[in-house]
C-alpha cells in the first residue's frame, strides 16, 4: 500500500510516501481508506511560515500589547514556565501510561506535580482538598454546583435556588442553571456590593447555595462577607467562591477563612499560564473537608510509602467531569509559577495588581465618571456616560484604543453600570505603560468633547476597518 498526497493547483505532482512509512496492506479496513488522493495545498516552508507570521501579527496579545481586559487578568506569563512544560519528561508523557511497570515509576513525577499543586492551592485559598480536573473557570463552577447538589442530596434534601448578585460573571447563573437550579438574582447596592437586605429576604430553606465573587467584578471587596456566609450557613445553604479574581487577594485573605465551602480558581488568570481565544485553561475546585467525598474521580493519593497513586474507588463522587486529570501542562506551569514566586512573591503580585489599578483609577477619575468611589482592588469600572451624551459610547472608546496599540478593556460589563469600561492593568505592567494608557484615555476624553464624529472611523489601523457589530451578530453566514 502507498499513501498519495496530491498537491492542489494545476500541474502539481502527487507526493508519494515510501512504502516503509505505510501500514501493511490489509491493516486498515478498506472502508476507511481513501481511493482518491487528499487535496492538500502544496506550499513551501517559507510560504507556510509567512502565512502564520502574518496571521500572528494581526493578533493583539499580552506579548505584543498592553491588555487591560477587566475580569480576565491578562498578565504577562513568564516564558520560563513554557520551558519547563516543554521538558521531554513532561511533554512526552501519555495519560494512559501505566503508573508502575516492573517496579519502575513512570508517572510518579506527574502525579507529584498534581498533588503538589493541590496542596499549594489549599494553602493559598484556605481549603482542605482540591481537584485539578475542571478545564476552565466555568467548568469549575459547574463542578462546584454539582458538588452543592450532591451534598444536599446526601442529606435527603431537594433545594431549588442558587443566589447570585447581579454583578456576577455571566457564567455563574449559566452554571447554576445547567446543574438544574433556578437563579435568584440579588441587586447591587450604592456601595457596589450585594444588597444585604434583599439577600436576607431571598434566603430561605429552598436556597442550595450562594455564588459570590469577592472582590467582585466592580473591583470591590465586600466587608460583610463573613456575615453573609454565616447567614447562608444558618439557612443550610453552601457558600461558593468564584475565585477568578484571586489576583487581588493572594497572601492577604483566604476564601476558606472567609466562610466559603467551595472555591474555583482560574489558573490561567492568576497563576501565570496564558489564556485567550478559549485556549487551554484550568479551573481547579477546592472544598472543605466534609465535601471531599463528592469530588470527581480520579483522586491523586499518597500512600504510606510516599508513592502516589490514582484512586477511583470513591462511592460518593460526582463522577467524571473531564477525561484524565485536567489540562496537565497548564497545571504544571501554575505549579512552577507558585514555586518560583513563593508565598512572599504571590503576596507582592496582589499588592502590585491592586496598586496599579488604584493608580489608574485615581488618574482617570477627573476625565470619566466613576460609579463607585471606593478604593478598588485589582480592577475598577469607569463609565463613558458623560462621553455618551456627546455620542461617543464605550464601544467607540474601545475601538479608538485599538488604533493606539492598546487592547480594549472589557466594555458593557458588569451590566449594572451604564456604558461600563472595566479596567484591569495587572501587576506585570510598568509605570511607563500605565502612564501611556492614562495619556491615551485623557486624549480620547478630550476628543469626545471636541470632535465626537471622529470616533466613527476608528479603528483605522485594523485590516478590515470597523466591523459592523450588528451584522456580525445577526448574520452568522458571514462566519462560514
Ligand atoms: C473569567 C471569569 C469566569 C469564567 O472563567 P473561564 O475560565 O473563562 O471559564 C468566571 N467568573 C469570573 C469573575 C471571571 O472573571
Amino acid at each position: 500500500m502507498e499513501l498519495i498526497f496530491r498537491r492542489s493547483g494545476p500541474g502539481k505532482e502527487g507526493v508519494r510516501l515510501p512504502a516503509r512509512d505505510c501500514p501493511p496492506a490489509g491493516a486498515i479496513d478498506p472502508r476507511y481508506t481513501r481511493t482518491e488522493a487528499a487535496e492538500l495545498p502544496g506550499l513551501s516552508e517559507p510560504e507556510v511560515v509567512r502565512h502564520f507570521t502574518r496571521l500572528s501579527r494581526m493578533n493583539f496579545g499580552v506579548d505584543s500589547h498592553f491588555y487591560p481586559l477587566g475580569s480576565c487578568t491578562m498578565k504577562y506569563n513568564p516564558k520560563f514556565l513554557e520551558k519547563i512544560a516543554n521538558l521531554e519528561c513532561f511533554a512526552s508523557l501519555h495519560p494512559l501510561q501505566p503508573q508502575l511497570v516492573k517496579g519502575a515509576t513512570l508517572t510518579q513525577g506527574a502525579l507529584e506535580v498534581i498533588n503538589g499543586l493541590e496542596r499549594a492551592l489549599c494553602e493559598i485559598s484556605g481549603m482542605d482538598e482540591f481537584t485539578t480536573h475542571p478545564m476552565a473557570g466555568a467548568h469549575g463552577e459547574l463542578t462546584g454546583v454539582m458538588l452543592i447538589a450532591a451534598y444536599h442530596k446526601s442529606k435527603g434534601e431537594r433545594r431549588k435556588y442558587i443566589l447570585i448578585p447581579d454583578s456576577g460573571h455571566g457564567t455563574n447563573p449559566a452554571s447554576a442553571a445547567i446543574a438544574g437550579y433556578e437563579v435568584r438574582s440579588i441587586t447591587t447596592d450604592e456601595n457596589g456590593v450585594m444588597d444585604i437586605a434583599e439577600f436576607e429576604k431571598a434566603l430561605d430553606r429552598e436556597a442550595a447555595g450562594v455564588m459570590l465573587t469577592c472582590p467582585n467584578t466592580l473591583g470591590i471587596f465586600n466587608p460583610r462577607i463573613k456575615e453573609i456566609a454565616d447567614m447562608a450557613h444558618e439557612a443550610g445553604a453552601l457558600m461558593y467562591y468564584d475565585g477568578a479574581n484571586l489576583n487581588a487577594i493572594m497572601g492577604k485573605a483566604r476564601p476558606g477563612d472567609l466562610g466559603f465551602d467551595i472555591v474555583h480558581l482560574n489558573i490561567h488568570k492568576t497563576f501565570g499560564t496564558p489564556h485567550g481565544g478559549g485556549g487551554p485553561g484550568a479551573g481547579p475546585v477546592g472544598v472543605k473537608e466534609y465535601l471531599a467525598p463528592f469530588l470527581p474521580v480520579s483522586r491523586v493519593i499518597k500512600g504510606t510509602d510516599g508513592a502516589f497513586a490514582l484512586d477511583y474507588d470513591r462511592p460518593f463522587s460526582i463522577g467524571y467531569i473531564a477525561p484524565f486529570y485536567g489540562n496537565f501542562a497548564v497545571l504544571l506551569k501554575a505549579y512552577v509559577y507558585i514555586l518560583l514566586l513563593g508565598g512572599e512573591g504571590l503576596r507582592r503580585v496582589s499588592e502590585h495588581a491592586v496598586l496599579n489599578a488604584n493608580y489608574l483609577k485615581s488618574r482617570l477619575e477627573h476625565h470619566y465618571d466613576i460609579p463607585y468611589a471606593e478604593n478598588c482592588m485589582h480592577e475598577f469600572v469607569i463609565s463613558a456616560a458623560r462621553q455618551a451624551e456627546r455620542g461617543v459610547h464605550a464601544i467607540d472608546i474601545a475601538k479608538a484604543l485599538i488604533d493606539r496599540g492598546i487592547h480594549p478593556p472589557t466594555v458593557y460589563f458588569p451590566l449594572n453600570v451604564k456604558e461600563a469600561i472595566m479596567i484591569e492593568p495587572t501587576e506585570t505592567e510598568s509605570r511607563e505603560t500605565l502612564d501611556r494608557f492614562i495619556d491615551v484615555m485623557i486624549e480620547l476624553a478630550g476628543l469626545a468633547e471636541k470632535d465626537p464624529a471622529a470616533f466613527r472611523e476608528f479603528p483605522k489601523t485594523a485590516p478590515v476597518g470597523r466591523l459592523d457589530e450588528v451584522k456580525a451578530a445577526r448574520d452568522m453566514d458571514l462566519c462560514a
